[in-house]
């Protein structure tokens, strides 16, 4: 199997192959045609760090960013940490970097301006700068396509930070693609996530 048979745009095959990303990996191959699909379909999907899923998700998000309308937000990414945040931003810069006009955002503490607000296509943050940003209506999520929560096992944990991305999920479009991602689901965590990404095709790799 190869990365050609998704029909991703050229920029983002060109970024693939910048990377060194010849074939894609199990959970790309299974995870990909569902996650692209049109219309959207939510993903809950099981996978450890190592097996791709970070391109997994990465390449959904950037085949679905529009980028004739580069500083309008269309993706929101949420992970526990700033440093996974961070690190996430890495990921979806290296293999967008031919993505003509993309840019992305980290809204996590201290980064975005308070008076331009978010002005990029794609947003990888903390829950909750994410919840003080749309408050201040300093973040128009009007626009958004896609959802991507990693880490859902922490994310989702039915406390703190459970609740925070409950309440921006709130706050976003309904029709929305929702990707959780998560190393494992235990039952509690599984229960929260089937009502927050409702009819999800479900994976385990
Ligand atoms: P992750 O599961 O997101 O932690 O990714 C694990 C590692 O696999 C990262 O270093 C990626 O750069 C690498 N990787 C992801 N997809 C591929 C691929 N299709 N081919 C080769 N390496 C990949």
């Amino acid at each position: 199997s190869s990365f050609d048979e998704l029909g991703l745009p050229k920029a983002i095959n060109d970024g693939l192959l910048a990377m060194n990303f010849k074939k894609p990996s199990k959970i790309q191959e299974k995870a990909l045609p569902l996650m692209l699909s049109n219309p959207p379909h939510n993903m809950i999907a099981q996978s450890q760090s190592g097996t791709g899923k970070t391109a997994a998700f990465v390449l959904t998000v950037l085949s679905r960013v529009d980028l004739s309308q580069p500083t309008q937000p269309q993706a929101l990414l949420l992970a526990p940490s700033r440093e996974l945040a961070r690190q996430i931003q890495m990921v979806v810069q290296t293999i967008g970097q031919f993505c003509e006009g993309l840019i992305v955002e980290a809204a996590i503490p201290g980064v975005i301006s308070r008076e331009t607000g978010v002005k990029s296509s794609v947003v990888v943050g903390t829950p909750g700068t994410v919840i003080d940003l749309i408050k201040r209506r300093q973040f128009d999520v009007s626009q958004l396509k896609v959802l991507v929560i990693d880490e859902a096992d922490n994310m989702l944990d039915m406390q703190g930070l459970g609740e925070q991305c409950s309440r921006v999920k709130s706050l976003l479009p309904k029709t929305i693609q929702i990707l959780l991602f998560s190393a494992t689901f235990p039952a509690n965590v599984m229960a929260f996530a089937e009502k927050f990404a409702p009819n999800a095709n479900q994976m385990k790799l």
